[in-house]
């Protein structure tokens, strides 16, 4: 029998409890029926972790993230905590966690599920089938680089300032996880930035045309500038397969990418780190939308994202890639026949709380699997 795996579950605040429960049914159905073996252990992140311990995240629950195989991780931020100093706000909790996990590839997969091409906002022609993987470098370029900040000028006018800035080794570790995950999918990459206004993006384009032709001459790789890019996706997305792009950009065209799929609740993440000699990597998984303060503790959320943030975990964490498939089975078909949670409505079905969509995938499971 394989080997236990340690699977670390923060679910934060607001509605993340809520749906990290019926992720962890899932984990639980994937060991009762003998597809896995997992040591789950919670903590406490963000809002939660400052009520009990006055820090958004201890380095107690730092050192169990870099111990674990694997971190599923909820939502975390509301209202409550607003005023708390910004070195300890709740989303400086997920921050350290990136950081210390060294986590630098996000991937946010775009997938049009056939029982909603109708809440995309483009039309059903053109994004039926749709299913895109947005990598965005999220641990460098313009939201770190130096100098930044907002100085004085002698006429008493201000200037703020950020700085783009790339190195090759950055671009190279990114781009090797655009490669990696192109050869398990459809088999292709564009590489997105601004490099006929770009210093820092002129050499990123260098870096990945030479590191496609020293490692991945077999994966097909284009160049495309980010404004261009956005305009692709809104005309014809599914001409991408992957996408690998630095933090700025993709910071959008994640989010417009994530619109074309029509629903915040739908959408996993995963943020992954470099693989070491054991081949082990940090991984940390997370559906990409909020603590959703304006529903939490009503029975209203829908617990999907968390659900395929849970699927991408098996995938690329584990290798369980077989499990991974079922689970997103699971969730389409119930999407296609079931009731729905509150914020994707279908005309002449029930609208099912969190825990019910939560039967409703487990029932799905039970009668594929
Ligand atoms: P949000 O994603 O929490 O909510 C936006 C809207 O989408 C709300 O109307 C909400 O009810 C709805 N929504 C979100 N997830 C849903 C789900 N699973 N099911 C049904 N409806 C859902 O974004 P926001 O309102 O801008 O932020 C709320 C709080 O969450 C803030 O404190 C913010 O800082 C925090 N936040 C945290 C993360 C994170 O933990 N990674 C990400 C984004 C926002």
């Amino acid at each position: 029998m394989s080997a236990s795996r340690n699977i670390l579950l923060l679910p934060g605040d607001g509605i993340g409890p809520e749906v990290m429960a019926q992720a962890r049914r899932v984990l639980d159905w994937l060991q009762s029926t003998g597809r896995g073996r997992f040591e789950v252990t919670e903590d406490l992140v963000g809002g939660a972790a400052i009520d009990a311990h006055g820090v958004p995240v201890r380095d107690a629950t730092v050192a169990r993230a870099l111990a674990a195989d694997a971190v599923l991780f909820g939502s975390v931020g509301g209202p409550k905590w607003d005023s708390v100093p910004f070195e300890i706000r709740p989303e400086a909790g997920l921050l350290r966690l990136r950081k210390e996990l060294g986590v630098f590839a996000n991937l946010r997969p775009a997938k049009v599920f056939d029982a909603l091409v109708e809440s995309s906002s483009l039309k059903p022609e053109l994004v039926r089938g749709l299913d895109i993987m947005i990598v965005r470098e999220c641990i460098g370029g313009i939201y770190f680089g130096e100098p930044r900040g907002i100085e004085t000028l002698p006429d008493g006018s201000q200037r703020g300032v950020n700085t783009e800035s790339y190195t090759t080794q950055e671009i190279t570790r990114v781009g090797r996880v655009a490669f990696d995950l192109a050869r398990a999918r459809q088999g292709r990459v564009c590489s997105v930035e601004k490099a006929n206004v770009m210093e820092s993006g002129l050499l990123w384009r260098q870096v990945m045309t030479a590191l496609h032709a020293a490692e991945y001459a077999d994966v097909p790789l284009t160049h495309m500038y980010a404004d261009n890019c956005a305009m692709q996706l809104a005309r014809n997305p599914r001409q991408f397969d992957v996408i690998v792009t630095g933090n700025l950009f993709g910071d959008l065209l994640s989010d417009l990418a994530a619109m074309l799929t029509g629903s915040l609740g739908l959408l996993p993440s995963a943020t992954l780190g470099a693989v070491d000699a054991a081949g082990r990597r940090h991984a940390l998984y997370e559906p990409i939308h909020g603590s959703a303060p304006d529903i939490a503790g009503k029975g209203l959320a829908n617990p999907l994202a968390q659900i395929l943030s849970l699927a991408l975990l098996l995938r690329y964490s584990f290798g369980m890639t077989q499990d991974a498939a079922l689970i997103e089975l699971a969730v389409e078909n119930t999407l296609g026949s079931a009731g729905r949670t509150a914020d994707i409505p279908a005309p002449g079905r029930a609208t099912l709380s969190t825990a019910q969509m939560g039967d409703a995938v487990l029932a799905e499971l039970g009668r594929l699997g």
